[in-house]
């Protein structure tokens, strides 16, 4: 008898089994086309992957919290997931004192005791003057001029120093930006309509979106690229854009983050919250996270992890791109190559060196999907 192997024919091949990659995929079969989903991790989800530990999800790749102002991703994530109303609420430690963030009426209470909004006001009104600053220049200014010294000095220059490697006079004024301050006595880091935590995990969430799609995992494209190039029509590519076009131009830059995980056995509670921040320059780490609570977990037992920001060597995971001149030039250089590839889509926080959050890489999808 003659056995015929036939060749696995696909419309989409997609490189990345993250948000973007698994939004992709779902949209996809949704129209109709045929894919496959290849990661070269051992699991699905990308930075998103939750594991279960003595019942507890641990967020693997660092704390993700979805939220989100636009209708249309929350309906999507819904589809997939029951999200429960867990709202992010961080406490900073500085050597021992506990402070709320963002900052608001209760963080003014607790650095000076003051009770009103019109307090407040005033007394960040008063060392805004005091400081001299009329423009600011980088985060330092731009941080005092927002919330006064105190709060500069005992929430903010440290922390950032630490988790960015470098001065907060070298840093740019945008990254202090994203932090609201409110005159309210409102623990919510975020102001977007809808955030939660998917119940039971983002891996879960994840799978539920690849049903019915082909995947295969530990498969590294670079290791058969003429092959996975020959078995689709198209390709998505989710991963490091400079790895595609072989670094011709050089590496991109990334900072990147150390997880310490650690099971406590026995310990019901650790710290009370989900996240606590470490602002002091003495505490080598940047924060621990108890993963129970983002699920308001009741188990006995406990997982933390300590996060320690690093710069990032070839080899590290790529986590936080660096849009500083020399890396954003950089990148510029390899997007203009990425127009000579018709075959391939290039898309997710990787593959378009963005610091994109969850909810912003699955609109980015959704728009994508739109176009095909
Ligand atoms: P990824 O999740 O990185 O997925 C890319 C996938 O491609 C990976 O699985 C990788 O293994 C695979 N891949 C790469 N190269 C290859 C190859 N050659 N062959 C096969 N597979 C390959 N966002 C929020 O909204 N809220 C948060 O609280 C939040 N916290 C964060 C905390 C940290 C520490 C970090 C780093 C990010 C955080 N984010 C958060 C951002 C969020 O993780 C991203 O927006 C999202 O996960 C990006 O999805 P993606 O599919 O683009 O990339
Ligand atoms: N930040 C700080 N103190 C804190 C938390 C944040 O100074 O306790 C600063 C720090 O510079 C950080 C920026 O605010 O890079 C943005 O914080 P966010 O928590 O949004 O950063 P993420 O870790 O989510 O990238």
């Amino acid at each position: 008898m003659r056995t015929i192997t036939l060749k696995n024919n696909f419309d989409f091949l997609i490189i990345g089994s993250g948000l973007f990659g698994s939004t992709m995929a779902y949209l996809l079969l949704k129209k109709g086309y045929k894919s496959l989903v290849i990661d070269k991790r051992s699991h699905v989800g990308g930075n998103v992957y939750t594991e279960s530990v003595n019942g507890i999800n641990v967020h693997k790749y660092g704390a993700h919290i979805f939220h989100t102002d636009d209708k249309r991703v929350w309906n999507f994530v819904n589809a997939f997931a029951e999200f429960n109303r867990y709202t992010n609420s961080p406490v900073a430690n500085y050597k021992g004192r506990l402070y709320n963030l963002p900052f608001n009426m209760n963080t003014f209470y607790q650095m000076w005791g003051v009770t009103t909004p019109e307090q407040a006001a005033e007394k960040i009104e008063r060392q805004r003057k005091e400081s001299g600053i009329i423009s600011p220049k980088n985060l330092e200014e731009q941080a005092i001029s927002l919330i006064g010294k105190d709060i500069y000095y005992t929430l903010i220059k440290d922390y950032t120093e630490k988790q960015w490697g470098r001065k907060a006079t070298e840093l740019p004024a945008f990254i202090i930006k994203r932090l609201p301050v409110r005159f309210t006595f409102d623990n919510n880091y975020f102001n977007d309509t809808y955030q939660g935590i998917p119940i039971g995990g983002y891996t879960k969430m994840v799978e539920k979106m690849l049903e019915g799609i082909e995947v295969r995992l530990n498969t590294d494209y670079f290791e058969n690229r003429e092959y996975f190039d020959s078995i689709a029509d198209k390709i998505i590519y989710t991963g490091e854009i400079d790895r595609y076009f072989d670094y011709c131009y050089g590496h991109l830059e990334y900072r990147t983050v150390s997880f310490e995980t650690e099971l406590l056995e026995g310990v019901p509670n650790f710290q009370g919250n989900a996240v606590v921040n470490y602002t002091d320059v003495d505490t080598p780490y940047t924060r621990i996270i108890e993963h129970k609570h983002f699920e308001f977990g009741q188990q006995p037992d406990t997982v933390i992890s300590r996060e320690y920001s690093k710069e990032w060597r070839p080899g590290d995971e790529p986590y936080y791109p660096v849009n500083d001149k020399r890396n954003s030039e950089l990148y510029a250089r390899y997007k203009a190559l990425t127009n000579g590839q018709e075959k391939v889509i290039f898309g997710g926080r990787l593959a378009e060196y963005k610091y994109y959050d969850m909810h912003q890489v699955i609109e980015q999808a959704l728009i994508m999907a739109d176009s095909l």
